[in-house]
């Protein structure tokens, strides 16, 4: 049965050797707290609530799923002693300032924690986890009077959020919002409309949900330019701050939804609720937008989860499960037949999770970097150094969020392959996984779209592909001290420095291709999406063999010699078995639009 265990070996490999996270902190504005004793302490602690408290309740979570009852929603059994324990540990505050009641850590800690507690169990994860967006909403937004009231229990955990977007006519494409806010003359509104999908819209772990909402004011221009935001509490508040009645704000009914089951999403009908506007009237998708950024790799991290998830499931079956015999002989001849993972196949698929899972942890981390910076600044009232680091980390966004959630339902969907006919039942936990996982790329903006944000606004409209010119700086200055080595490192050098100029050239090409025909830019976007992804990841898996072996050489690696061997090992798979893919695809993107476009649509189906 699958039961999560923390990879901490591998994630004290990338902060502490790879990206060097005691320096970022110490050089970072306002982390003196964040000492390498107390990042691992807080690893240490969160490790061990999740495998001991959320991994036990996630195959039964998602087996029981929520239940709704005339608005009232309960979730699986467990959930609420596990919400309560994460309170107790004052988890949500982790990162949100102490003048709030946090703890004042870096953004990144917090990343981290949602890593390992999203692996553990993702849908209990999406509880806390919605009330992120929220309280930095409100940090960034929200009035002195709001904040007071609001922030000290949403940081505490006492209280969770919501971000309420999403209308039955439009996820996408906002600017199709109905939902109306009418003033009323005191300073509130009157909010009346229908939101569907809501994440934690509606459950029984805290008393009161604070509810993020798109909404137009009565005289609102049409279009994304006449959206507002408001402040919707599922009770009103005393004035002395306790809960008073209840705001009509009911939930309609949960999805029952192909995953993360234990996750409510609920309904929302909003008939005349109280709302208080935060931020500046039809500017809600600005201000919805500020810390998308981070929202969007916080939903990443979802691929490195059930990618890290269905792993760990699939690699102790493989040791397990006997079936023939290896094909140069037997492997273990006093067994009735070898183990599954002496089979190349069977290790094409595990290594493939591991390349994923690993891979992928060291991109989270390398932006989280990014992330703290910026959330640094927005706290210490840096506008110009904000939008800086915004701009920054919004290259690498949609690649984390597109490619990893991809590749993390692919890893999922392998780990039900390892296991046979016995990964597709339900017994072994692996058909959840692939299950939690497919969410991922739809949400947060689904592939599509973070795939046409890639590379029709961030690469061609904004920075007309000095972003990828900057990264790919970055690649040949990593490859260039060992071009002209022998063995399997200075083979992956040249392989990294190749895709660095052929990143450029396929910019460029796309760039030429994109002024005679506009729809080339949508017809290339996903293929130029998981290029990205897949080079992305070839650089960071360098960057891992190359300090892997600087610990080999050195002797003064803090992991055993298998561990660093088995880094350079898994990267030598990744370069030469998973980053050719990024060859076809961009191929793939230079096809023309034409091929996508033109077929009319009444001769698509022959029926
Ligand atoms: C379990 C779950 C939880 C969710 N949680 C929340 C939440 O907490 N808050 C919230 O507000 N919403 C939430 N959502 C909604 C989610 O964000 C939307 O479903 C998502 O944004 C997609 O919108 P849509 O479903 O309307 O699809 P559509 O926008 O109709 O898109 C359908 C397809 O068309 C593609 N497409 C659309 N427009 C374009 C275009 N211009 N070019 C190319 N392709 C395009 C899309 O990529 C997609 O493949 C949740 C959804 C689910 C299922």
């Amino acid at each position: 049965m699958l039961h999560y265990k923390a990879p901490l070996r591998d994630m004290r490999f990338v902060m502490n050797e790879v990206l060097d996270y005691p320096a970022h902190y110490r050089q970072l504005g306002g982390a003196e707290e964040a000492t390498p004793d107390t990042v691992d302490a807080i690893l240490e602690a969160v490790a061990s609530y999740c495998e001991d408290v959320l991994a036990p309740i996630y195959v039964s979570g998602g087996e029981e799923g929520c239940h709704w009852d005339a608005g009232v929603v309960r979730t699986p059994a467990g959930f609420k002693e596990a919400y309560a324990q994460f309170v107790a540990g004052g988890w949500q505050g982790l990162s949100f300032p102490s003048e709030y009641g946090g703890m004042g850590l870096p953004m990144s800690l917090s990343l981290l924690k949602s890593e390992m507690m999203g692996t553990a169990n993702w849908s209990f994860n999406m509880y806390p986890g919605l009330s992120i967006g929220c309280i930095n909403t409100l940090l960034q937004y929200g009035s002195q009077e709001v904040k007071a009231q609001y922030l000290p229990r949403l940081v505490s955990g006492e209280w969770t959020g919501t971000m309420c977007l999403t209308e039955p006519q439009c996820g996408s494409d906002l600017a199709q919002v109905r939902c109306q806010a009418r003033p009323r003359g005191d300073g509130t509104y009157a909010l009346t409309g229908t939101k569907i999908f809501i994440s934690s819209g509606e459950h029984d772990l805290t008393e009161n949900i604070v509810h993020i909402v798109l909404a137009r004011l009565p005289d609102a221009p049409p279009g994304t330019r006449g959206i507002s935001l408001f402040l919707v509490s599922k009770h009103l508040l005393n004035t002395d701050g306790s809960l008073g009645e209840r705001n009509p704000v009911h939930c309609g009914s949960i999805e029952h939804k192909m995953g993360i089951s234990a996750s409510s999403t609920a309904v929302l009908n909003f008939d005349g609720a109280t709302a208080l506007l935060i931020g500046q009237p039809n500017k809600g998708l600005e201000a919805m937008f500020t810390f998308m950024n981070t929202a969007r790799i916080g939903t990443a991290i979802q691929g490195v989860a059930h990618a890290e998830l269905s792993f760990q499931g699939a690699l102790a079956y493989a040791k397990e499960r006997r079936s023939m015999r290896a094909l140069s002989g037997k492997k273990e001849p006093d067994q009735v037949a070898d183990a599954l993972i002496w089979h190349p196949d069977v290790r094409r698929m595990l290594l493939t999770q591991k390349a994923v899972a690993e891979g992928g942890r060291a991109m989270i981390y390398a932006a989280a970097q990014l992330a703290d910076q910026m959330f640094a600044a927005a706290w210490a009232g840096d506008e110009a150094a904000y939008a800086r680091h915004d701009s920054a980390l919004g290259f690498f966004t949609p690649i984390l969020k597109g490619f990893l959630t991809e590749m993390g339902v692919e890893a999922a969907s392998l780990g039900v392959q390892v296991l046979g006919g016995h990964g597709y039942i339900r017994e072994h936990g692996m058909e959840q996984v692939l299950r939690d996982a497919r969410i991922a790329t739809l949400y947060e903006g689904t592939t599509g779209i973070q795939a046409l944000d890639l590379l029709g606004r961030k690469v061609l409209l904004q920075t007309r592909g000095q972003c990828v010119r900057e990264f790919s700086r970055s690649m040949l200055a990593l490859a260039r001290p060992r071009l002209l080595s022998g063995g399997p490192l200075g083979r992956m050098a040249r392989a990294l420095a190749g895709r660095a100029l052929q990143w450029n050239w396929l910019t460029l090409r796309l760039m030429l291709q994109a002024r005679q025909n506009k729809e080339q830019v949508g017809a290339a976007a996903c293929d130029y999406l998981m290029y990205s992804g897949f080079v992305m990841m070839g650089h960071h898996w360098v960057q891992m063999a190359f300090k892997a072996d600087e610990a080999l050489r050195s002797g003064q690696g803090t992991d055993t010699e298998a561990f660093y061997r088995t880094k350079i090992e898994t990267a030598q798979f990744y370069m030469e078995r998973l980053l050719p893919r990024a060859d076809a695809h961009a191929r793939m993107a230079l096809a023309p639009a034409q091929t996508l476009l033109q077929t009319p649509a009444e001769d698509l189906a022959a029926l």
